[in-house]
């Protein structure tokens, strides 16, 4: 592999660039015409335009990423996260148009992508899963008749879903023609699918996951355990590594659960296997993304794994420098997603020029960006701004070590929710793991507003 075309923007693209660049990978990048000023452009050893700012003419357009990748004699495509990174469409093109897709395979991610299916294939091969319904849920009778024998309250969930859309609640048999309804034209707006399948809705969960690495040579490593429970609108604002509040033993039968997943799937590269747990540690896998993870530095800073090199040597077919014994976890680590976007407002986005950019450093700080001091945010695509990650001996010492990096951290000239990170670093629910899924919308945003 010598040429690797990055089909993302933003924080991410820059990410890959800079690994492709230690392993001394060239790079391309690609970009809308919005999108010159953007720090992935620049890092980048060439740069192709490849339409308009519209996604589908640009960074969703298959034809348009091929192309460019074919006339800049790329010989691979790093997806990122997002974009065209869960379409088994794009994996076949590149397969086509022979450019290595850095990735699992299209039938693989495809299974994967259709969450009714996984479910199944994993509850039956032994791995835990929420209970629910087998398979999908054609029409609201049927929707009826399951929704009886799993009980409320209860998730109506897009098969297709990503990114918490396409997923209602149904609190009693009232609500559930509703949820049934909604999900699905949800489900069918976001994603041309309106396939659905239901799910018990675990009460006030946390979200943990587990970082997975496999080869081509048959190796698959888990790289521990993340907490994602700091969400709104099931979309992750802060994570931390390793989960905090489950026990050794818990941590480590989700591991095992994660790496038996893989190998059924027949799973290669970075992927992450999705649980909800409960408060009594049981845990129900629920659902495979099959990319790298937003959060992903979580991991890496407790292991010192560079996830995205190894997704790289791994796609171009190496075999992986370390076995499950040589994984260390060391400290501990906390991610906030800065986001332009005023949570006084709703949350709403705020784009605009930064005029003034300080960001913070020291032991253990680590800044994934790509925004500097002049760059004009974008209304056109996702907020985050960048990710601040902390590095430190203990949790209670990454907390401490986040909310001094926060107080450096200056943007001006656009509204961000670094004001709302340190609210909730300072929360004793969050300090004594009190938290679940939607505690962010229950209670801490309601106290933080008021
Ligand atoms: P993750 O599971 O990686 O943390 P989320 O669950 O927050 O991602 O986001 C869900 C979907 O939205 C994923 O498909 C992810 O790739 C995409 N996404 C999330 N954040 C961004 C971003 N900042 N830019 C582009 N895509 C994003
Ligand atoms: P997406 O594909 O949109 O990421 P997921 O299935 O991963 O959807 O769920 C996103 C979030 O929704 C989870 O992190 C969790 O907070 C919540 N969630 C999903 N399924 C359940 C469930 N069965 N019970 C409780 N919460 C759930
Ligand atoms: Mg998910």
């Amino acid at each position: 592999m010598e040429r690797v075309l990055i089909a993302n923007r933003g924080e991410i693209a820059v990410r890959i660039i800079r690994a492709c660049k230690r392993l001394g990978i060239e790079t391309v990048a690609i970009y809308s015409d919005v999108d010159k000023e953007s720090y992935h452009v620049r890092l980048a050893d060439e740069a192709v335009c490849i339409g308009p700012k519209e996604l589908h003419k640009s960074y969703l357009n298959i034809p348009a990423v091929l192309s460019a990748a074919r006339a800049t004699d790329c010989d691979a495509i790093h997806p990122g996260f997002g974009f065209l990174s869960e379409n088994p469409q794009f994996v076949r093109a590149c397969d086509k148009a022979g450019i290595i897709f850095i990735g699992p395979e299209a039938d693989v991610m495809e299974k994967m992508g259709d969450k009714a299916f996984a479910r199944e294939l994993f509850a039956s091969h032994g791995v835990p899963v929420v209970p629910g319904s087998d398979g999908l849920v054609e029409n609201i009778e049927a929707a009826a008749v399951i929704a009886d024998e799993i009980g409320y309250p209860l998730l109506v969930k897009a098969s297709a879903g990503g990114g918490g859309r396409g997923m209602r609640i149904a609190e009693n048999a009232d609500e559930l023609n509703g949820a049934f309804m909604a999900a699905r034209s949800e489900a069918k707006a976001a994603f041309g699918d309106d396939r659905v399948y239901m799910e018990k809705l675990i009460m006030n969960p946390r979200h943990i996951e587990v970082q997975v690495l496999a080869d081509n040579h048959g190796n698959v490593l888990h790289l521990g355990t993340r907490d994602c429970t700091m969400q709104r609108r099931n979309q992750k604002m802060l994570e931390e590594a390793p989960a905090y509040f489950i026990s050794p033993e818990t941590a480590e039968k989700m591991a095992k659960a994660a790496v038996s997943a893989a190998r059924i799937a027949g799973y290669k590269n970075a992927g992450t296997v999705e649980f909800v747990v409960d408060s009594d540690e049981n845990f129900y896998f629920i659902e495979m993304n099959t990319r790298i993870q937003v959060e992903h530095p979580v991991t890496e800073m407790i292991t010192g794994i560079d996830l995205v090199k190894a997704q790289l040597i791994i796609a171009d077919g190496q075999e992986l420098v370390m076995h499950q014994d040589d994984i260390l976890f060391w400290g501990y680590a906390i991610e906030c997603r800065i986001n332009a976007e005023d949570p006084h407002r709703g949350f709403l986005p705020s784009p605009g020029k930064i005029t003034k950019l300080n960001l913070p450093g020291g032991a253990g700080v680590r800044v994934d960006g790509s925004i500097y001091s002049g760059y004009t945010v974008l209304p056109y695509y996702d907020s985050m701004l960048l990710k601040l990650v902390i590095h430190a001996e203990t949790r209670e010492w990454a907390v401490a070590g986040m909310k001094q990096a926060l107080q450096e951290l200056e943007i001006e000239g656009i509204s961000h929710n670094g004001d709302f990170h340190e609210f909730i670093l300072d929360h004793p629910d969050f300090l004594e793991g009190k938290c679940h899924t939607r505690w962010i919308e229950q209670k801490g945003l309601p106290e933080y507003l008021e």
